[in-house]
């Protein structure tokens, strides 16, 4: 495959930076991949991977005459990790970040990276509820989607770049303004988390009769809970981000829920049995997924 970029900072080498660098090594998409970031044990972890060539601890080394630089820290550091890079990056050094929620982040980036070089947001959605480089993998990306959010300032031949940097680690790309990806997240993936953090928190500390609820949960907990296994630190960050949409998202939820409860209240059999039966068809809608 073609060598996108010569020389590719990564600040933030965990689950998604540690892939992405893997991914595009093994790809020969890449010349030499620099790793910066916050935790010396991390950095050690993907250097002894060979997720990365070499780590900096210090910015100006990090990004000296890198072409490309990717934000994989949460995204609430990723700006302050722009304006860090800016004094040291070459002129025209491509930025661009994997942050889960896009409008605010990329607007952030451009204002930053402005008279400097190209911004392009994009969002692998793949992942999990793993963390740091020590759960990067090679494959993480492949047929799953990335989303890149272009704005009216966004270069075009970055965009094209980008695109080929996601397309040749096996993601489908696709590209949609930062404001409806924010949208469209909030209803599958930020809404989703804050529920099971929920569902996680009301069960924590109950007791019935005497007992501890949680050491009843069975599979049906565990699994619509699994992702309450997230770093805080990353979802604090993605559901401040995206409040205004998540508020949207949850007022759906409520109503959603309020209509089942009030069902399950009224002992409404035929009603309930159809809310649950369009439910269960939706859920069968999306499909196996590996
Ligand atoms: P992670 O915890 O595995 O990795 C984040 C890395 O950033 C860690 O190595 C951490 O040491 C480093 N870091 C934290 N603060 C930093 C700072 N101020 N400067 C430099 N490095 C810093 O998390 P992750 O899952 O790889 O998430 C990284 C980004 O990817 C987030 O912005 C998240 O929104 C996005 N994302 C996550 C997923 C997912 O499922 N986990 C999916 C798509 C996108």
């Amino acid at each position: 495959m073609t060598r996108l970029f010569e020389r590719l900072a990564v600040a933030g080498v965990g689950l998604i930076g540690g892939s992405l660098a893997l991914a595009a090594r093994e790809a020969g998409l890449v010349g030499e991949v620099i790793g910066y970031g916050r935790s010396p044990d991390n950095l050690a972890v993907a250097l002894r991977r060979g997720i990365v060539d070499r780590v900096a601890e210090d910015a100006a080394v990090a990004v000296a005459d890198a072409d490309a630089i990717v934000l994989a820290a949460p995204i609430g550091a990723c700006a302050g990790l722009a304006g860090a890079f800016r004094p040291h990056a070459r002129a025209g050094a491509l930025l661009t970040d994997v942050g889960s929620v896009k409008a605010g982040l990329v607007a952030a980036l451009e204002a930053a990276w402005a008279g400097q070089g190209p911004v392009v947001g994009a969002h692998p959605v793949a992942g999990s509820e793993a963390s740091g480089a020590a759960a990067a993998r090679a494959d993480l990306f492949r047929g799953e989607r990335c989303i890149l959010t272009p704005t009216p300032a966004t270069d075009a031949a970055a965009l094209a770049r980008v695109r080929a940097l996601w397309e040749g680690v096996g993601a489908r790309v696709e590209e949609m303004a930062p404001e409806t990806h924010d949208e469209l997240l909030a209803r599958v993936s930020h809404l989703t988390h804050l529920v099971a953090f929920a569902l996680a928190a009301a069960a924590g500390g109950a007791r019935v009769d005497g007992r501890t609820v949680l050491e009843y949960a069975g599979s049906g907990f565990r699994d619509t809970t699994r992702i309450a296994g997230g770093a805080p630190e990353m979802w604090r960050d993605i559901l401040l981000a995206n409040a205004p949409a998540l508020g949207r998202a949850l007022d759906e939820f409520r109503a959603a829920l309020d209509r089942l409860a009030g069902l399950v209240a009224a002992g409404d059999v035929r009603g309930l049995e159809e809310a649950l039966a369009e439910a269960r068809a939706i859920r069968g809608r999306l499909g196996a997924k590996r």
